[in-house]
């Protein structure tokens, strides 16, 4: 397994961030030699993540959740949660903000702290031991006075008998091992579109490698790579789920993914919800997945599974804190929690009312209500990832960036005004990435393995992608695209940069497909054009080996998205050594410091940061790019160094959402 290099992301947790030996903020390193190459560049923009906007305000000693449940003061656009709403959610008391206030500021950007600090405004619950990880530090014997009076010696004495040192007291704080269940519409690599799926496997395995005992829910699809399952065997015959006023047979599997324990709902019935050839796509999605989202939560009923935390992802899943606070909490389920993660604002489930007698939620006044379920711009619609936003006890979305996006800077796609009014239940974590799949140093789908210091290898890597796409073998850099050719991507942007990187004597290389054959025909077109380019290839499809293998051959990863929740492409580049240069965006801008204009230290910069949506904007960065690699190869290659040493695995984000489930959980 690759070695998990010490942590430098983003986002401090409360029990991280107080730790003793963490890096410092300043540079105390000597200055690097000043903007040689650029001159055009656009400064990127103050830095201001979520965390930062967050009053914050000093909270009563002791609160109850229903805080957590209804937020804190709502904006007068979005009235804040009813009582209801409160007792529909569940009874918790928030850590004590003494032990919060003890910590340093920084602590305030981890979601956590953000809400331990935020001003609640219910009464005090009963007083709880103080979390020993976050108590003071080791109380150690008090120092000696030291005198520099010179006495006339005395004569010998018996020797005092000697004081016992105080013996150092540590606290540590034993986070129990939790129970927790994953409800999701994705996992890699069974049933994979995007990037949820590849969250929900590596996070299983980092929280469970932490101890935790960790179970997943996904549908039963007729499409899943049942290659990638072992063991797959009938676990519940007869589950019978309520759907409108009768109630549909499902079969759950249970199956092995890599070692993750997964449960897979299967229903018996003419709608064929999972069994229709690819995962979405189809006019009743929304259907397809509210009735899901209501099945895994019968299963964990019927099954007696009463976990500490489920942790639902998406609108997909976004109705699971609805039938939990609903349903099953009355019929006794009063123990889990859930915490709800949001990877993309842009889809929400929106639909009519049938949602509510589909699935027996009979009181439309109740969630047609603008506290709950009914979608903030039509009037008419229900929208499930609100009602999830809502019913959670814990929000958190793919970076601290987006999570600052989608609340003050209208990213939220209309949900903005309920993100403010339960704001103090909200923050973002950075993804990780899986390093036993990509890392340079274990791959097995490159010609030759590299690390940080045999970076050569990489060399040898350049040349395998320039003779497997046939491309002039010179000493010029290759600039690379990988992702989806959506417009989130920014399109036009790539399209320009495939112009320019040429004219400024660097190769190009695109991995990429649409969903909109549009695209895929303007791509085929530019292909075409650029064909007998010996300086560029163009390979319109999805090709994961050649994925690999451009990670490591390339010079340059460009991620000049229009907006992007975290991006798995730049950490993945990262890893390869090959430098990103991206748009100051969501998680792009929390995990990639431009060389030139970072406020970090010189050792953390990792890429190129440009700030506009535009050519200038995307010029500045690749030109700065590119110049620094003829002009000045060393500094280049310390640049690739740096990006090497990031470390974007699991390890922080799996501590980052345990201090999210500790906070949140029954205790
Ligand atoms: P999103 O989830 O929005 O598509 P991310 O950057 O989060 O974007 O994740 C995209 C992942 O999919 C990256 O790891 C990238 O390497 C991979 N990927 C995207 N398009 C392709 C493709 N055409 N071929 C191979 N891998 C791809």
């Amino acid at each position: 397994m690759a070695k998990k290099p010490t942590n430098k992301s983003s986002t401090q947790s409360p029990k991280t961030a107080a730790k003793p030996g963490s890096k410092p903020e300043a540079d105390s390193r000597p200055a690097e030699p000043k903007k040689e190459e650029m001159a055009v560049a656009t400064a990127p923009e103050a830095r201001s993540p979520a965390s930062k906007k967050q009053p914050e305000a000093q909270a009563p000693a002791k609160q109850k959740a229903e805080a957590v449940a209804t937020g804190g003061a709502g904006k007068p656009s979005e009235p804040p949660a009813t009582q209801d709403v409160a007792s529909a959610a569940p009874r918790k008391s928030v850590e004590p903000a003494s032990a919060g206030q003890k910590a340093p500021a920084s602590r305030a950007s981890s979601p956590v702290s953000q809400a331990k600090t935020e001003k609640q405004t219910v009464a005090e619950s009963p007083a709880k031991p103080e979390p020993a990880d976050l108590a003071p530090p080791s109380v150690a014997a008090p120092a000696q006075p030291q005198s520099t009076h010179v006495e006339e010696p005395l004569p010998p004495e018996e020797p005092a008998p000697k004081e016992e040192p105080a013996p150092e007291v540590h606290h540590y704080y034993h986070r129990p091992n939790l129970f927790i269940v994953q409800i999701a519409p994705e996992m890699a690599p069974v049933a994979k579109v995007g990037g949820l799926a590849d969250v929900v496997f590596g996070l299983s395995r980092e929280l469970a490698i932490r101890g935790n005992h960790v179970e997943i829910v996904l549908p039963k699809y007729d499409n899943m790579r049942y290659d990638h399952i072992y063991n797959l065997q009938v676990d519940y015959q007869d589950l019978w789920v309520p759907w409108y006023e009768g109630a549909i047979h499902c079969t759950v599997y249970f199956g092995f993914v890599y070692d993750r324990r997964c449960f897979f709902i299967e229903p018996h019935s003419h709608d064929n919800f999972f069994n229709r050839g690819s995962i979405y796509g189809f006019q009743d999605d929304v259907m397809r997945y509210a009735f899901f989202s209501r099945a895994a939560m019968e299963f964990l009923w019927k099954a007696n599974k009463h976990p500490d935390v489920i942790h639902c992802h998406d609108w997909q899943t976004a109705m699971v804190p609805v039938f939990l606070y609903e349903f099953y909490q009355r019929m006794g389920m009063t123990h889990p929690r859930v915490c709800l993660t949001i990877h993309n604002y842009q889809h929400q489930g929106v639909t009519g009312g049938e949602l509510l007698r589909a699935t027996g939620l009979h009181d439309p006044e109740r969630f047609f209500d603008y506290n709950r379920l009914r979608d903030n711009h039509h009037p008419n619609a229900l929208n499930l990832l609100k009602g999830g936003i809502v019913y959670a006890n814990f929000v958190t979305t793919v970076s601290p960036r987006y999570a600052f996006e989608t609340k003050d800077q209208g990213q939220g796609f209309g949900l903005e005004p309920t993100l403010h009014t339960h704001h103090v239940k909200y923050g973002g974590v950075i993804n990780g990435i899986d390093y036993d799949v990509w890392n340079s140093e274990v791959d097995c789908y490159i010609p030759v393995r590299y690390g940080v210091d045999s970076i050569e290898g990489k060399y040898d890597n350049k040349r395998a992608l320039r003779h497997r796409l046939m491309l002039a073998d010179n000493e010029k850099p290759i600039v690379a695209f990988i992702g989806r050719l959506d417009p989130q991507k920014g399109l036009e942007l790539v399209r320009h940069a495939i112009f320019y990187a040429l004219e400024r004597g660097a190769q190009f290389v695109l991995l990429g497909s649409s969903p909109y054959q549009h695209i895929n025909n303007d791509f085929w077109g530019l292909k075409h054009m650029l064909n007998d380019s010996p300086d560029c290839h163009l390979e319109i499809g999805f090709n994961e080996e050649l994925s690999h293998l451009i990670y490591a051959g390339a010079d340059m990863m460009l991620v000049p998205s229009r907006f992007e929740p975290c991006g798995l492409t730049q950490l993945v580049a990262v890893r390869y050594g090959t430098v990103p240069v991206v748009r100051s965006v969501g998680g792009l801008a929390d995990t990639v410091f431009d060389k030139d204009y970072s406020d970090r230290p010189l050792y953390e910069r990792n890429g190129y940061v440009f700030d506009h949506y535009d050519h200038p904007g995307l010029e500045s960065a690749l030109g700065r790019a590119i110049s620094c690699y003829f002009e000045y190869p060393d500094h280049f290659r310390e640049l690739m160094k740096n990006a090497m040493r990031c470390d974007y695995s699991w390890n922080r984000p799996g501590e980052d959402y345990l201090n999210i489930y500790d906070y949140i959980r029954e205790k």
